[in-house]
C-alpha cells in the first residue's frame, strides 16, 4: 500500500460537493429532522461489513442514509439549547485540521497548530479583556474547560493549605469549600463530580438567575479553610450575569478562587455596549467558555483559561521523556488541557477571529442580542405571551399562559419544524426557551420565527 494522492482527492471532492449539498439545502429546508433516532438506527443497522467498500461509495452511502436524520443546527432558524453555526473560515480551516491530521499535544513535535493555538488564545485574551499572559487551553467543550479551571482551583487552594493533591489525592486533605449560585449550569456540577468534590455549597439566585450577593457574604463567612468559588457569566434560560465585581469582592476578601463559567455569556466582554456587565470580571483566577457556541466555530471547541502562571501546568501537566517536551519549558497543549493526544481544535478560532477581526466579533455579539431583543419584542406583543426574563443577552424565555398551553405551543411548534426553539422549565414554570447563537440569523428568520410561533398558537387553540 501506499498514500496515493489522487484517491483522497476524488473522495474529497466528493465530501466536497456533498457538503455543498447540505448547506445549500439549509436556508431553505425545515430546522427539523424528518426521521428520528431509532428510525435512523434501523437505517444504519446492518451487520458488520464483511469485505470493503469504495472509498467515494462509503461517503456518498453515508450523506444519502444520513440526510433525514441531520438536524439543521446551522440554521438561522434554530434556537435550541445553545448552539451556533460555522463561520465560513472556521469550517474551511476545520478541514485543513483533519487534513493536516496532527497530534497537536506537544509544541515540539506539532509546532504550526502549537503557535496558530498561542496565538489564538493570546487574541482571545486581548478581545475578552483577561490578563495578558494567561495560561489558553482548547478543550472539548466548555464542561471540560470548567473541570481544566477547577482542577487548577483544587491544585492551588490545596498547595495554599500545605497538601499536594497530586501525590496524596483527596483523602485526609484540608476540606474544601465549593460554593455556587442555585443557577449554575449542571456542568459545574459534573466538573467538581470528576474532581472528587461532589455537589457544591448552594448560595441562592434571585429571580433572574444570579447569585444574590447578601447570601453570598453569609455562605462566605461560615467558611473555614480552603474556598473555591463558581461564578456564571450567561444564565442559561436569562442570559443574565452574576454580578462579578461584588462577588469578586466578596471572594478576595476571604482568598478564594473565583472561576466563571462563561460558557456563552463570556463573550458579552467583547463589546463595548455589553461589557459593562461583566465589569470586573478580569480580576477572577478562571474562565471556561465555548467556541462553539457564541464564536461559532464546528463543534468540538471549549477554550480554558486560567490566569495564574504555571498553575493549570501544575495541576494537568505530567512529564515523561518519551514524549519530549518543550525545550524552553513553555506549556505544552497536553499540559494545559486533559487530553494527550488531541486534535488542534483551536486552529478553527484563529481561523473565525482571522476572518471577523475584533469588529466582526463586536458585530456578531451585538447582532445576536439585537436579534434576541427583536424576538422578544415580536412575540410579547403576542396576546397571551409573556416574556419571564429581562433580555440582557441571547437568551429569551417565554410563557403562554398556563404550563399547559405552554407546553402545548412547544410540542405544535416543534412537529411544525420550521424553526426550532426547545422547552424548558424556569422560575417554577414551563417556558419556550430561545437561544440566539447563530451568526447567519438575520432579521427575515426573526419575522419568520415570530410567524411559525403565531401558527403553533393558533393551533393549540
Ligand atoms: C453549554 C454550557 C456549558 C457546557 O458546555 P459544553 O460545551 O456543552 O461542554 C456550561 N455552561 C453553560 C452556561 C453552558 O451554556
Amino acid at each position: 500500500m501506499k498514500l496515493n494522492p489522487d484517491e483522497y482527492r476524488a473522495v474529497l471532492d466528493r465530501a466536497r460537493e456533498l457538503s455543498m449539498e447540505w448547506i445549500d439545502s439549509v436556508p431553505g429546508r425545515p430546522v427539523a429532522p424528518s426521521k428520528d433516532v431509532d428510525e435512523m438506527k434501523a437505517v444504519f443497522a446492518r451487520a458488520v461489513p464483511e469485505g470493503g467498500t469504495d472509498a467515494i461509495a462509503v461517503v456518498e452511502e453515508l450523506a444519502a442514509l444520513a440526510e433525514p436524520g441531520i438536524m439543521a443546527m446551522p440554521s438561522g432558524r434554530f434556537f435550541g439549547w445553545v448552539i451556533g453555526g460555522t463561520l465560513p473560515a472556521s469550517l474551511g480551516a476545520d478541514w485543513l485540521v483533519s487534513s493536516w491530521d496532527q497530534n497537536a499535544a506537544m509544541r515540539y513535535a506539532s509546532p504550526g497548530t502549537a503557535a496558530i493555538e498561542e496565538v489564538a488564545g493570546e487574541w482571545l485574551l486581548d478581545i475578552l479583556g483577561l490578563p495578558e499572559g494567561s495560561d489558553v487551553g482548547f478543550t472539548t467543550g466548555a464542561t471540560m474547560a470548567n473541570w481544566v479551571g477547577l482542577a487548577s482551583a483544587r491544585a492551588f487552594v490545596l498547595d495554599r493549605a500545605g497538601w499536594d493533591v497530586n501525590a496524596k489525592g483527596l483523602q485526609g486533605a484540608p476540606v474544601v469549600t465549593v460554593l455556587a449560585g442555585a443557577e449554575r449550569h449542571a456542568s459545574v456540577d459534573l466538573a467538581l463530580r470528576y474532581l472528587g468534590f461532589g455537589a457544591p455549597t448552594v448560595v441562592p439566585a434571585d429571580a433572574q438567575g444570579r447569585i444574590e450577593i447578601d447570601a453570598l457574604r453569609s455562605a462566605m463567612s461560615r467558611v473555614d479553610g480552603p474556598v473555591i468559588l463558581c461564578l456564571q457569566a450567561g444564565n442559561l434560560h436569562s442570559g443574565a450575569f452574576d454580578p462579578m465585581k461584588q462577588a469578586l469582592a466578596v471572594a478576595h476578601e476571604h482568598g478564594a478562587w473565583v472561576h466563571v463559567d462563561g460558557a456563552f455569556g463570556l463573550w458579552a466582554a467583547a463589546s463595548p455596549t455589553l461589557q459593562g456587565q461583566l465589569d470586573g470580571i478580569e480580576t477572577a483566577d478562571s474562565w471556561a467558555t465555548d467556541a462553539h457556541k457564541t464564536l461559532n466555530v464546528p463543534y468540538d471547541c471549549g477554550v480554558a483559561i486560567v490566569a495564574k502562571p504555571n498553575v493549570a501546568r501544575a495541576a494537568l501537566g505530567t512529564q515523561t521523556a518519551y514524549l519530549i517536551q518543550d525545550a524552553a519549558g513553555a506549556s505544552d497543549p497536553m499540559d494545559i488541557t486533559p487530553e494527550m493526544s488531541r486534535r488542534a481544535r483551536g486552529v478553527p478560532v484563529w481561523a473565525a477571529l482571522r476572518q471577523l477581526g475584533r469588529s466582526g466579533v463586536v458585530e456578531l455579539i451585538d447582532g445576536l442580542v439585537e436579534n434576541a431583543k427583536a424576538l422578544a419584542d415580536g412575540l410579547g406583543a403576542l396576546p397571551g405571551v409573556t416574556v419571564l426574563n429581562d433580555v440582557v443577552f441571547t437568551q429569551v424565555c417565554l410563557t403562554f399562559g398556563s404550563d399547559e398551553r405552554t407546553r402545548e405551543v412547544t410540542r405544535r411548534l416543534i412537529e411544525d419544524g420550521a424553526v426550532w426553539m426547545s422547552g424548558s422549565k424556569w422560575s417554577g414554570h414551563d417556558v419556550l426557551r430561545i437561544s440566539v447563537s447563530n451568526w447567519a440569523t438575520d432579521a427575515d428568520d426573526v419575522a419568520f420565527s415570530i410567524a411559525a410561533v403565531q401558527r403553533a398558537m393558533a393551533a393549540a387553540e
